[in-house]
């Protein structure tokens, strides 16, 4: 019994998958469109979209917010697991890469619950904040990390109690105990994860999923 978290090897990794992930044809057809992308790197994991699918769930969230959509794999799981009048808030700047989760989407039947806002996430956090618009349920933030700090107070504001914030690639790759990553990126990231640590306004839990994955509960 070890007081930390287990080292997955490739073979346990397999074995977790085979008997938890809940698949289909679709969610595989877009990991593997998104995979031959340059970017593909960037998208996440299978195991870790069908926990936040499950968050939705659990917190029966009905209004959803997600900065970063990429290629709209979260935003599809998301979109799944919210009920059919559910809203899904997706924040992102690229054309292109959104232009491949819509399809997906309109695919599984979920279009509708997404409004797919194509500036910069922070613009759209304004626009939120300013228009008075009602409490969400759940954020994910997955973007530019320099601004995460940014992010993060955006989508806590608009956070209802009792609401989550998830935050991705929190590890970085392991570069935030690298001591020569001094970019601005892993610092932003050390920063953000330092200050999470000591929030009050939140209950914490940093999960080592995929690429590190914090879940914020907003007190
Ligand atoms: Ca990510």
């Amino acid at each position: 019994m070890s007081l930390r978290s287990l080292n997955l090897s490739d073979e346990l990794h397999r074995y977790m998958l085979d008997v938890s992930l809940r698949d289909n044809a679709l969610l595989e057809e877009l990991r593997a469109e998104t995979a031959r992308l340059d970017m593909g790197r960037m998208q996440i994991s299978p195991e870790q979209g069908q926990l936040m699918a499950l968050l939705v769930r659990l917190i029966d969230a009905r209004r959803a917010i997600e900065i970063g959509v990429f290629t709209g794999y979260s935003s599809l799981l998301t979109a799944i697991a919210l009920p059919s009048d559910g809203r899904l808030i997706a924040c992102d700047v690229s054309e292109q890469w959104t232009a491949i989760g819509q399809r997906y989407w309109e695919k599984a039947g979920v279009a509708d619950r997404i409004d797919l806002h194509l500036r910069p996430a922070l613009e759209t956090l304004e626009m939120l904040a300013a228009g008075g618009s009602p409490p969400f349920d759940f954020a994910f933030i997955d973007a530019d990390k320099t601004n995460y700090d940014a992010y993060y107070e955006g989508c806590l504001s608009l956070l209802r109690p009792g609401g989550i914030v998830l935050i991705d690639n929190v590890l970085w790759g392991g570069s935030v105990i690298d001591p020569a990553k001094q970019d601005e990126d892993t610092k932003a990231i050390r920063a953000l994860n330092k200050k999470l640590r000591d929030d009050d306004r939140i209950d914490l839990s940093m999960i080592p999923v995929g690429d590190g994955l914090s879940l914020c509960r907003k007190r």
